[in-house]
């Protein structure tokens, strides 16, 4: 039994391995794991491999090992998540309405506005997290694709937060009675069930995810460090307006682990876009309260609870004692994100073509109405404690 205490449910830690090692061994499910971006920098720490390494095919070769029976990879789904989300911010920002537009990704976040500046909820997006749009999607689109009944579905997202087991859990993350995740294992819990299955973690050999939902770009890749997901926006965001492609997609402004970090950017269309990147939730009262006063105003807000975003969560390895004062992690697994970024031949959302293939057979358009339906959320009022 859990007490929720946590503002920003980051205390709604449960175990979840048996729930899972039950599902595997029901003839009857179809158990289907997703990874965040964070995890593949983490997961290595708990097998003795260096701090921040990135260990992304070994990772789904040990699922696969594990008895999951699809491999799917979150960066697809924060493709879609910049997808949706960056249509939502053009047509804000085209017509001047609820702005500035505040990322929802990041649970610990949207749990501390809906407690404390629910005067403000209007601005969140009602962009769904990356790993909630890709359970709604294998329980809509891939069910029906493969012949499967989706209450026969269980899907498992392994992820470096604590808090996401209290968003899986939300009611508003439904369809048609199901919910969109059945159960979230943080990245040390994963590593507790490779190390229960005798598995040589280290020995493995790197496979690939499977395909479609696998399929990723750079861009999705650094939604796990702080200001990641304003980069992954303002590549698509910027290249859309153009209409032609970019070379320099890097953007160093909102890089890095200043507290609070803004970035102008000119759009082709002669507006200036004006952005802010906050990680932990002391430096978010700090932006929140800058633009109640009027004293700061901005069109696109980026803010992660943890201090360096999701490879710094709750549910990480925690590093062990003699490296700490020689090592920062969450410096060393950033940069092993973006070191995947720049490895990958795709580093634009827009660009994923298994993306361009889901809205093309199903979604529509992005914020279309389905889209709205499956990949879209609300948010509630909560109380003080
Ligand atoms: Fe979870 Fe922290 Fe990432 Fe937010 S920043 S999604 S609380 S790990």
């Amino acid at each position: 039994q859990c007490i929720m205490v946590c503002p920003v449910g980051a205390l709604h830690e449960k175990e979840n391995i048996q729930d899972v090692w039950n599902a595997i061994d029901d003839e009857n499910k179809v158990v289907i794991v997703q990874t965040a971006p964070a995890v593949r920098v983490g997961l290595g720490e708990e097998f003795d491999l260096g701090v921040g390494e990135r260990v992304t095919g070994k990772m789904v070769s040990a699922l696969r090992r594990l008895g999951f029976d699809n491999v799917f990879d979150t960066d697809f789904a924060a493709d879609l998540t910049i997808m949706e989300e960056g249509t939502e911010l053009l047509t804000r920002v085209s017509k001047g309405e609820k702005l500035p537009l505040m990322t929802s990704c990041c649970p610990g976040w949207v749990k501390f506005i809906e407690h404390n500046y629910p005067e403000m909820l209007d601005h969140l997006s009602t962009c769904k997290s990356p790993h909630q749009m890709l359970g709604a999607v294998i329980k809509s689109h891939y069910a029906n694709v493969m012949g499967i009944d989706p209450k026969n579905i269980y899907v498992v997202s392994i992820m470096p937060c604590v808090a996401k087991k209290f968003e899986g859990e939300r009611e508003e993350l439904s369809n048609e009675g199901l919910q969109d995740i059945d159960a979230v294992l943080t990245t040390r819990e994963l590593a507790q069930m490779i190390k229960e299955m005798g598995i040589n973690f280290a020995k493995l050999e790197e496979e690939e995810f499977d395909h479609p939902l696998g399929e990723s770009t750079g861009a999705g890749v650094i939604f796990g460090a702080t200001g990641g997901v304003a980069e992954a926006a303002l590549r698509t965001v910027y290249e859309v307006l153009a209409e032609k492609d970019l070379e320099q997609i890097e953007y160093e402004a909102v890089r890095g682990l200043e507290g609070v970090k803004e970035a102008s950017l000119e759009l082709p269309n002669g507006q200036t876009l004006n952005a802010v990147i906050a990680h932990g939730l002391g430096n978010a009262r700090k932006v929140l309260d800058s633009i109640k006063s009027g004293e700061k105003s901005y069109d696109f807000i980026e803010i992660m609870a943890c201090p360096g975003g999701c490879v710094n969560g709750g549910g990480q390895p925690i590093i062990k004692a003699h490296l700490r004062d020689d090592v920062d992690a969450k410096v060393v697994r950033a940069k092993g994100l973006y070191s995947e970024d720049k490895a990958l031949p795709i580093r634009k959302s827009h660009k994923n073509p298994s993306i361009q293939k889901l809205y093309k057979d199903f979604l529509g358009e992005p914020n279309g109405h389905l889209a709205h339906e499956l990949l879209h959320t609300h948010y509630v009022k909560r109380n003080k404690f």
